[in-house]
């Protein structure tokens, strides 16, 4: 399949590199908001692993006093993402859901927010099981459809919060157009921006007012830390949220916050091995006579194709598919060797998941059901390891079905 070639309305044709204001995006994830230590030159950030900071003097700082609320190793990063994401103010948090934990807390008992019916299980848990006994009220909703999508909005919904594209179906919503119909009514549309990573992918600039991340993703990239953010322009949200940081103390330790900045700097080679891997996999599975169904937002026939190619840079490394056999997932989950069976994503071991059990197990069945969540899907998680190799190890495994 060849590749595609994106002309992004914002930045017109870039070869996929965003500009962050004058620096490229792949620079700034290779040098960060400050570009080294200011103090020693050091040109990896320093880890300040100091709980707290000594005084100058009575009502005097460094700017730094106790590291729950900053410390210097997690604010470089901070400052990172925000500039990755366009925006101009960047929290860390201690993993994803912490950073979506803290970010419902802008809004109170009584407020209803429309969510993406097709996303993380663990949001689904969070705000159905820890919120909604608390008042608030939520719908889920397919967000890739706009009619649907306005259907539900109510007198008391303050925001709409989606995952595009979706995990694991891959529907992709329109982000310039929630974003419009959520601020006719004075609210805010919130993206999780997590299996696109800021190099595909930058929704403030396409009208969002917050974007999630689950750093333990793309962003950190090596499946060896957690970390979470939320990015944003406005200025009193920014200060809530940090009172609601501190408040919690889900903030990124400052060794996570280490590897975070560490796994960035290569942000861009490895969305792009990892995209150039998807691309093949997606074509191969699709060819093969066992499986009935890939679903990758790089196809040209992808029913979102236009949508992804308007506000995105590319299409990431996530496939899900379908095989024809339930009877097929437990053996190609035991057989591959070089593909690991593992819950997560975005790192540059490729994984497989099997979303019915792991990933979404949280969802009800009726709405895993109406999503199309079923014991036919897996889901794949492209790394960056030689794409020959991993289609061999997937063309191995599929040859033990029907035999085991
Ligand atoms: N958002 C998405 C899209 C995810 O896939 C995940 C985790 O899988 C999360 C949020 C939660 O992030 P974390 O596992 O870092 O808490």
């Amino acid at each position: 399949m060849e590749e595609t070639h994106c002309i992004h309305p914002l930045y017109g044709d870039t070869n996929r590199k965003g500009l962050v204001r004058d620096r490229s995006l792949d620079t700034v994830a290779v040098r960060g908001a400050s570009l080294f230590e200011p103090h020693t030159g050091a040109i990896s950030t320093p880890i300040y692993q100091s709980s707290t900071f000594r005084h100058p003097g009575l009502f005097e700082s460094t700017g730094f006093d106790y590291s729950r609320e900053s410390n210097p190793t997690r604010t470089e990063l901070e400052r990172t993402l925000a500039l990755l994401e366009q925006g101009r103010y960047g929290l860390a948090f201690s993993s994803g859901m912490g950073a979506i934990s803290g970010l419902i807390k802008l809004y109170r008992p009584g407020d209803h927010l429309v969510v993406s019916e097709d996303l993380y299980g663990g949001t689904y848990r969070l705000f159905n099981e820890y919120y909604a006994p608390y008042g608030f009220s939520f719908s889920w909703v397919d967000t890739s459809d706009f009619a649907q999508l306005q259907g539900a909005l109510r007198p008391e919904t303050k925001a709409i919060f989606i995952e595009t594209p979706s995990n694991p179906m891959m529907k992709v919503t329109d982000i310039p157009r929630c974003a419009e119909l959520i601020h006719g009514r004075g609210g805010q549309l919130i993206v999780d921006n997590t299996l696109l990573s800021p190099y595909f992918q930058n929704p403030l600039p396409l009208g969002a007012d917050l974007v999630i991340h689950s750093g333990t993703k793309y962003l950190s990239g090596h499946n060896d830390t957690l970390s979470g953010f939320i990015v944003l322009s406005d200025t009193q949200r920014e200060q809530s949220l940090r009172e609601i940081q501190k408040s919690e103390g889900a903030s990124l330790s400052p060794f996570d916050a280490w590897l975070t900045l560490r796994g960035i700097k290569t942000l861009a080679l490895r969305m792009k091995k990892s995209e150039q891997n998807a691309l093949r996999i997606a074509s191969w599975l699709r060819e093969h006579p066992r499986v009935d169904q890939v679903f990758f937002t790089g196809f040209t026939d992808h029913p979102h194709y236009a949508l992804s190619c308007s506000q995105a840079r590319g299409f990431g490394g996530m496939i899900s598919f379908y095989v024809k056999d339930p009877g097929d997932v437990p053996i190609l989950l035991k057989r591959v060797s070089l593909i690991l069976f593992a819950e997560s994503l975005g790192g540059v071991e490729s994984l497989i998941t099997y979303p019915l059990v792991q990933t979404h197990r949280a969802i009800p069945e009726a709405m895993r059901k109406a999503t199309g969540i079923n014991d036919r899907l897996l889901r794949l998680s492209v790394g960056i390891e030689d794409g020959d190799d991993l289609i061999a190890d997937l063309a191995d495994a599929f040859t033990h079905c029907g035999k085991e």
